[in-house]
């Protein structure tokens, strides 16, 4: 590609907007352009690396074995009725009307549309497992769009949801995820960790984790052990105000939980403390009859001792042992970490003390003899999952192996969830197993933000002249550079190398510019091209310079090396 027609609108200054360094890069050297707040235009260069980073996680989720699809970005709502996240996620949501005043939204996300694409297409245990990805665009009206496309309100996601016919199943389309996620950002030359989002995997289910970019100006703060690995965000674990109303992912107003009175019932932390032990470090969960109540409570320590001290405290008949897969099925969660359980409302005991599980569950509140009611999870868990790491400090424990922790801040570029079944219930995605019966495909989500991908590498691959591509992404391989495009010898050396790289295959930026050398090797540097042949003064030896853009070490070359020395 010859830079003279080439549209590479490098700038010298930017915009006081751009607070850091890979939103100023990506400006200056061209690759983006802001359209309004948190939109932007991918100019040519930009443009290239988005699909240099597409390409990667194309690759890496078709070797996993999942299938690449495309869906629209405008959704009805009655998908979002249906889930019920039409109300549930608020003003992030961008709504829109047909001029029939139907309601559409502009997805954020799609699960609504793979699940009920699911439900009407795949309807036996034979064709599954199937795990359906798409690189799409996506809108946020994030509260507060920031630093470029690191926080955009339209970006591009790769969005990937498996189906199974069970929960493990569902652990190996996730462990494949989390494998392929790991070659992505490895090849992605990322400086990268894989972290618990929720600190019930503490207890080793890892239900969640998020893929963190390590960066200083990430919004995520990690604590990370280096002893045993372990590694969490805990920025999950800002006190939230249950009766707020406030849904913590998305920062939409939802119907609040409501606090119950229930006086049979002990909270979490009085059972701990009754017991001496410490809430949420679960061994196995108990269920109790209380009156008409049943509770559950999640045990540790001395299990037998515990389990007397319990009868004693409740006054109470232990009706059944859970098994983690029950508590699952109860609860919609890995069981482990919700601490203050007990679920009352969703447990009815039936004849012959058998038990029923219903809908509407309620949790503990740190206040004795009272619940709270429309509890949703994640959302209101927050505070729970993390308290064991909400107040931890650098060079504390470790929770898991007790060597100092460190910290430091990430840039979330990729998520991975094990939703269960909490879509395919909501939009009737079932299948029928072996013995013809109906059952729930068992879900997870897996997204990876393409566009702020590219940002955090430049984030984390830049000095103070500019973008240091790493060779797998990097918008062309060789930057050939005249230093005087009006010198015959060095133009004919310049073009000559330039076709014969462009003949080997190899992505060429030519600058056939006739502008100063200074302006040239300025945005060279800035445009960040990991090899630079520079052909000046020694052009009539037939010597070129050979420069690294990462160490910026350089060498003589003879015309006729030059090719094999850049292959
Ligand atoms: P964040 O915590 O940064 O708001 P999220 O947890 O809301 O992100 P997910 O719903 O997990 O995001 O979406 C999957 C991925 O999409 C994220 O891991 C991130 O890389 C990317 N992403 C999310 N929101 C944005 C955004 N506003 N702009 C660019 N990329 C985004
Ligand atoms: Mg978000
Ligand atoms: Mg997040
Ligand atoms: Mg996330």
């Amino acid at each position: 590609m010859k830079q003279q027609k080439m549209l590479i609108p490098t700038l010298r200054e930017v915009p006081s907007d751009a607070e850091v360094a890979s939103h100023k890069l990506m400006l200056r050297a061209g690759l983006i352009r802001q359209l309004a707040s948190g939109v932007y235009s991918y100019l040519p260069l930009g443009y290239k690396v988005l699909k240099k980073v597409e390409a990667i996680v194309r690759e890496e989720m078709d070797k996993s074995g999942a299938q690449e699809i495309l869906t629209s970005a405008i959704q009805p709502a009655e998908l979002w009725k249906k889930s019920g996240r039409w109300d549930a996620y608020g003003p992030e949501l961008m709504r829109l009307q047909d001029r029939h005043q139907r309601d559409f939204v502009l997805g954020p996300t799609h699960e609504e549309v793979f699940t009920s694409l699911m439900r009407d297409e795949v309807n036996s245990y034979k064709k599954l497992p199937v795990n359906l990805y798409q690189i799409q665009t996506k809108y946020r009206d994030e509260r507060r769009p920031r630093f470029g496309v690191i926080r955009a309100r339209e970006f591009i996601m790769k969005d990937a949801y498996s189906f199974d016919t069970n929960t493990d199943g569902l652990d190996e389309s996730y462990k494949a995820m989390y494998d392929a996620y790991h070659r992505i950002f490895t090849r992605c030359q990322l400086n990268y960790r894989a972290v618990e989002a929720d600190a019930g995997t503490i207890g080793g289910h890892g239900g969640t984790h998020e893929f963190m970019a390590l960066s200083e100006i990430g919004e995520d703060t990690i604590v990370h052990c280096s002893a045993c690995g372990f590694a969490a965000n805990i920025e999950k674990a800002e006190v939230i105000d249950l009766n707020s109303g406030t849904d913590t992912a998305t920062n939409a107003n939802v119907e609040p939980v409501e606090l119950v009175e229930t006086p049979n019932v002990k909270t979490v932390k009085e059972v701990a403390e009754y017991l001496g032990i410490e809430a949420g470090k679960v061994i196995k969960t108990l269920l109790y009859k209380v009156d008409d109540d049943i509770v559950a409570v999640l045990l540790s320590g001395d299990d037998e001792l515990n389990e007397i001290k319990l009868k004693n405290l409740f006054d109470a008949e232990l009706i059944e042992l859970l098994s983690d897969e029950q508590v699952e099925s109860i609860t919609g969660d890995k069981p482990g970490y919700v601490g203050p359980i007990n679920l009352i409302d969703k447990i009815k005991i039936v004849a012959d003390n058998k038990i029923q599980y219903a809908d509407n569950a309620v949790c503990g509140a740190n206040k004795v003899d009272y619940h709270y009611k429309q509890v949703n999870y994640p959302r209101d868990f927050a505070v729970e999952k993390f308290a064991d790491l909400r107040n931890i400090k650098e060079g504390e424990p470790c929770p898991k192996c007790q060597a100092a922790v460190s910290f430091s801040q990430g840039i979330e570029v990729g998520h991975v969830f094990k939703l269960g079944t909490k879509y395919s219930e909501a939009m009737g995605a079932k299948y029928l197993d072996e013995n013809g019966s109906s059952q729930l495909m068992v879900m997870g989500c897996y997204g990876i933000g393409v566009s702020r991908t590219v940002a955090a590498i430049v984030e984390q691959h830049s000095d103070e002249n500019g973008i240091v591509w790493p060779k797998e992404v990097a918008p062309f391989q060789v930057h050939v550079i005249p230093v005087n495009v009006k010198n015959d010898k060095q133009r004919e050396l310049a073009t000559l190398i330039y076709e014969q790289l462009l003949a080997k295959g190899i992505e060429v930026l030519y600058d056939d510019r006739q502008e100063r050398a200074g302006v040239k090797f300025k945005d060279a540097d800035l445009i960040g091209i990991p090899i630079r042949v520079v052909v000046g003064a020694k052009a009539d030896e037939g010597i070129v310079e050979l420069k690294l853009r990462t160490t910026g070490a350089s060498r003589d070359v003879s015309i006729d090396d030059i090719i094999s020395d850049i292959l």
